[in-house]
């Protein structure tokens, strides 16, 4: 499928109740080739308006942050856990994470990224369920010969000035892999089939272990 077709198929969707409140299904944006993809969480009121992700203030800080690794924002592409904005900028629930993954799988499926930057803790737990972001930002793991950067999203910042910093810190590991520094990525995937194994085991006195052998 051609991404022109992905994207007007994107548009039209209504698989879920967020579609009701929103002005508009916001897909996705930037270069269609692009080696990095950024997943973040929902759109919110500019981006619900503009039709385009990340183009609030917390869009602005992303772009300060590629500027400060030299990254230009056409150089990679943006998108989002969910495509419509949830009332009120709530956090999106589950039920709506899952109507919206056929457009996040198909995306990933075109664009092919080689590294992927999550924005906090939903596009986070898509890819690593277990994991708690305020252990893991500012990290990289290769998993399934992807890379993953984990990050906080961009709008904590403006909410906690605190962590403007943190953002800006943790960023330069993009910098570091984009420099071929493979010495700050994390490898799961030499013991993949075991940790995954063990995640599966849902029983709280094994999640501790599973922790501790990933390193967590
Ligand atoms: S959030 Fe996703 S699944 Fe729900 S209506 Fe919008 S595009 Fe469709």
């Amino acid at each position: 499928m051609t991404y022109k077709k992905f994207f007007d198929d994107c548009k039209k969707c209504n698989k879920c109740r967020l579609r009701e409140n929103a002005t508009q299904v916001v897909p996705g944006d930037g270069n269609v080739k692009a080696k990095i993809m950024f997943i973040g969480e929902a759109p919110g009121e500019n981006e619900d308006k503009e039709g385009v992700p990340f183009c609030g203030a917390a869009g602005k800080f992303l772009d300060e942050l590629l500027t400060t690794i030299g990254v230009k924002r056409s150089e990679v592409y943006i998108t989002n856990m969910v495509r419509c904005r949830p009332p009120g900028n709530r956090d999106p629930l589950d039920d709506e994470i899952q109507a919206c993954k056929v457009w996040t799988n198909g995306l990933i499926k075109i664009i092919n990224p080689k590294v992927f930057v999550l924005l906090g803790r939903f596009a986070m737990a898509k890819f690593f369920p277990n994991f708690k972001i305020s252990k893991v930002h500012g990290k990289a793991y290769k998993k399934w010969g992807r890379i993953f950067v984990i990050q906080y999203h961009p709008a904590v910042a403006l909410y906690n000035g605190s962590f403007r910093e943190t953002l800006v810190n943790d960023m330069k590991v993009l910098r570091s892999i984009l420099d071929g520094d493979k010495l700050v990525i994390n490898n799961l995937d030499e013991k993949g089939k075991e940790i995954v194994k063990l995640l599966r085991k849902k029983r709280k006195g094994e999640q501790k272990e599973i922790q501790l052998k990933i390193g967590l």
